[in-house]
């Protein structure tokens, strides 16, 4: 909830950079959370597969205010940490970058702005949640392969909810550090299974769920994603000053690369039903604001054929990599007539600064 701020003399550069002023106007009144859904890897063929397998419906299309996101990196084609970064701090890096800018600086995430300004804060995840796309929220690190830095970065925060996988990452290390020790010195109860977190009245929560990432959904995770985002919305609601939760959908990313329909639509279905449990809270909440939208499309997706009734596909693939195309960006609540049009993925940053009533020239 709270941190030693030392980012100032890059805050400012980039305020200057952007011409950004975050006051809100007159009679605006500043959000009190944020939930923001990154579907790695979702493009809208990616979305179309899922609204496909799930017979012509998705709770997506609750969602009313859509715009669109400009993905790239320095590179043309981004990867997830300078997709990440881009989100969490509004800044394009280099691809592999995780929390710094083009030059590797440091630059503050809206997580660590949400935690300095007295927010509760957290991060759900299928993958590890030292991979690329949660590890871009919370730590700073020239490179997204030092998981075990990447680790030990958590420790610095105050971050009061997280849930994923990256067990090892914490307690098997090459220097034989135990993290959930250190977590446990800090206050943290640390869970490794969902049922434990049910169990707790209040944060902070490590939960560590499984080794590496956890498994896929068509290998048995069930409802795990959809119950972590549950059991994260209960714990962090309690605190009066409101909160900022990024929820991922990790693996839409991996059926991507391997050229997998069938595991892409499954984990699109999957992170679908995420989205309904966040809008269900949203609607009844009225002081969120929930944005849904990716880093970047994974596989060059085409839909080449398919049937609403049977769920089938007939899907094509123009790499075993990221592409370059606009992802969409969907925004639920107060503040989401914001994010409609087409915006750099650098904006929906400074957007999400802006619902908080977050100023960032200070
Ligand atoms: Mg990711
Ligand atoms: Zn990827």
């Amino acid at each position: 909830m709270k941190r030693v701020f030392y980012f100032l003399p890059v805050l400012m550069l980039s305020a200057s950079i952007t011409g950004f002023s975050s006051p809100l106007p007159k009679g605006e009144k500043p959000v009190r959370n944020i939930i923001l859904m990154i579907g790695d890897g979702m493009g809208t063929s990616q979305i179309y597969a899922g609204f496909t397998v799930n017979r012509g419906h998705l709770n997506l299309e609750r969602i009313k205010n859509i715009g669109f996101s400009k993905t790239y990196s320095t590179s043309y084609v981004t990867d997830s940490g300078a997709g990440g970064t881009a989100l969490a701090t509004g800044h394009k890096t280099y691809n592999g970058a995780i929390g710094v800018d083009a030059a590797g600086n440091p630059v503050k995430s809206i997580l660590e702005w949400a935690e300095e300004k007295g927010k509760a804060t957290g991060m759900v995840a299928t993958c590890a949640i030292t991979h690329a796309t949660p590890a871009s929220f919370i730590s700073h690190q020239a490179s997204r392969n030092d998981y075990e830095i990447i680790a030990a970065d958590f420790l610095k925060t105050d971050i009061d909810v997280f849930i994923g996988g990256g067990l090892n990452h914490f307690k098997k290390r090459k220097d034989g550090v135990d993290l959930t020790a250190s977590l446990r010195q800090k206050g943290y109860s640390v869970a490794f299974n969902i049922d434990e977190i049910k169990k707790l009245q209040q944060g902070p929560v490590a939960g560590l769920l499984d080794s590496v990432h956890e498994p896929r959904w068509l290998d048995g995770r069930g409802n795990l994603l959809t119950e972590s985002v549950h059991e994260a919305i209960r714990l962090l609601s309690s605190d009066k000053d409101g909160f900022f939760l990024m929820i991922e959908g990790s693996q839409i990313d991996w059926g991507g690369h391997s050229n997998d329909i069938n595991y892409i639509a499954t984990e699109m279905v999957d992170f679908d039903k995420a989205i309904g449990e966040v809008l269900d809270f949203a609607e009844k909440n009225g002081e969120t604001l929930v944005i849904v939208t990716a880093d970047h499309e994974t596989g060059g997706l085409g839909l080449n054929g398919g049937n609403l009734e049977t769920g089938e596909i007939q899907a094509g693939f123009t790499t075993k990599d990221h592409t370059g195309v606009m992802v969409p960006v969907f925004s639920f609540g107060p503040f989401s007539g914001k994010f409609s049009g087409i915006q750099e993925n650098t904006d929906i940053f400074y957007k999400m600064l802006d619902a908080f009533g977050f100023d960032n020239k200070k």
